[in-house]
């Protein structure tokens, strides 16, 4: 059976050949759809179905991605007798299928494209993507005067009541760029086509595996890397993955030092995990010692969420929703204290008054990167009825991240100093494993669908006990590693 491309195809193939060819030919090979890419797609739908409101008078092209056939029949009819605006119209040309976001009619007869991303800024796949549509519009008799990308504007400030659609997106015209990618599309296509009727390509894993998208293949195309994969080296480039793979050093203890073009920082890697020695300079007990008691271990999660849900937020803003503080006491007692924001409703101002409550006057406050220190300055600013005492909470500050990078070389640790890295290197009887809630974007996700969402009292508190759970092994970790670094 032939072979016809979407754009999401011709994007796929752009970024790798074989996994274009896999979704065509051996789709069930690809990784489980996780809620997080599930999240982003859905949050895709909800913005596209949004900018359409900028447009009034568009008509919508009902059928979905099962209908195609029915669709360019319904497109067909539209443009007899066209509205001023088409979403989702339906458009076939040299192989390609296409449904547009938007067109709009413009007075010459032509039309506008209008490709709608939740994104706040254009990138450079988006121009290939509007190339091609523009490339099978106008193949298909459909001529385009201008196309734009429409983002969300991260300047935009929420009201609380509605969306200001004119306002909350920014419509950037990309008609010249994607007309300088255009006469490339014709052959790409070509290529593509032909790929798909033979054999599955032969292309070595790299760079592209994850850029511009993560690839719905990696776990299968990388399943052959044993433990510990040279993929972990730091700032590997595409060239020298390829002459370790060729002289099959796969795993980071198999590297020969002398190997060519390994840089200072991955041949000491190569190094530590050869040697499998952890070091702990002493330097960082000695800055740790400087601490003032009592310590706060101290760490935020935070919502986002692309069209932003309280007022006064902006698209993709970092809303900081529940906190953690482990204090320890100069006599070696450990307290712990937390806020959760139950409630729909903005939780900035009663997570603020809580957290101050908390810290007190005194004590340093230990933070793992500068995460917490960028939300409170945003928090001074939103709330600046606050903003002095936030003042003294920044100046209390410490960033245990920083000593980590300084003083500790872990072979576990494979190169890395995030707490998911360091903690079980240093600390391996405190895991995340079998946590339900066990990283950061997995907390957001599951406090917006909470949030957001209609769901049963069991549900929201399962979700908000496995958040205190997660956010509490945070700082408790964090305690732990300083433990480790005092000599203690
Ligand atoms: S994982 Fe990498 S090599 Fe495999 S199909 Fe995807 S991009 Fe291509």
């Amino acid at each position: 059976m032939a072979h016809r491309l979407s754009k999401s195809r011709f994007q796929t193939g752009l970024q790798c050949p074989k996994a274009l060819w896999l979704k065509c030919h051996a789709p069930e090979l690809a990784d489980e759809t996780d809620e997080q890419r599930q999240h982003i797609f859905d949050t895709g739908n909800a913005v596209g179905e949004l900018a359409r409101t900028a447009f009034p008078g568009g008509v919508l092209v009902e059928e979905d991605h099962t209908r195609s056939g029915e669709a360019l029949k319904t497109t067909e009819r539209l443009l007899a007798d066209p509205p001023p605006a088409l979403f989702e119209a339906a458009f076939t040309h040299g192989g390609v299928f296409v449904r547009p976001d938007v067109l709009v009619r413009t007075p010459d007869g032509r039309w506008d494209l209008y490709e709608v991303k939740s994104s706040t800024s254009v990138k450079p796949e988006h121009i290939t993507d509007v190339a091609v549509q523009t490339w099978v519009l106008e193949g298909a008799g459909v001529p385009v005067r201008r196309a734009h990308l429409m983002h969300l504007d991260n300047t935009y400030v929420y009201d609380g009541e509605r969306y200001d659609v004119d306002a909350l997106f920014a419509a950037e015209e990309v008609t010249e760029a994607a007309r300088e990618f255009m006469p490339q599309v014709a052959d790409l296509v070509e290529y593509q086509l032909e790929l798909l009727e033979g054999p599955e390509p032969d292309v070595r894993i790299g760079k592209h595996c994850d850029s511009p998208y993560t690839c719905a293949f990696k776990g299968h195309c990388h399943a052959f890397l044993p433990e510990l994969p040279v993929t972990a080296l730091p700032r590997l480039t595409d060239d020298l993955l390829a002459s370790l793979l060729e002289a099959n050093h796969l795993a980071i203890e198999d590297v020969p030092l002398d190997h060519p073009g390994l840089s200072a920082a991955q041949r000491e890697l190569c190094e530590l995990v050869r040697s499998g020695e952890a070091r702990i300079d002493p330097g960082a007990a000695e800055v740790l010692r400087a601490l003032e008691y009592p310590l706060h271990f101290l760490d935020f999660e935070t919502v986002m969420s692309a069209l932003p849900l309280y007022a006064g937020t902006r698209p993709w803003q970092q809303v900081p929703f529940q906190w953690s503080d482990h204090i320890l006491h100069t006599d070696g007692a450990l307290e712990h204290r937390e806020f959760l924001h139950e409630l729909a409703s903005d939780p900035r101002e009663h997570f603020v008054t809580s957290l101050l409550e908390a810290l007190g006057d005194s004590g340093t406050i230990v933070v793992y990167s500068a995460f917490e220190s960028t939300r409170l300055k945003e928090l001074a600013q939103a709330l600046p009825r606050y903003a002095a005492r936030i003042e003294r909470v920044l100046s209390r500050l410490f960033d245990l991240l920083a000593t980590v990078r300084a003083y500790v070389r872990h072979p576990d640790c494979l190169g890395s100093s995030s707490i998911k890295a360091v903690l079980p290197a240093l600390v391996p009887e405190l895991s995340y494993e079998g946590l339900e809630i066990a990283e950061g974007g997995a907390a957001s996700l599951r406090y917006l669908q909470t949030v957001t969402r209609s769901c049963t009292p069991d549900e929201a508190d399962r979700t908000f006990a496995a958040l205190r759970e997660y956010c509490a092994l945070d700082t408790l970790a964090m305690v732990r590693i300083y433990e480790v670094l005092r000599g203690e």
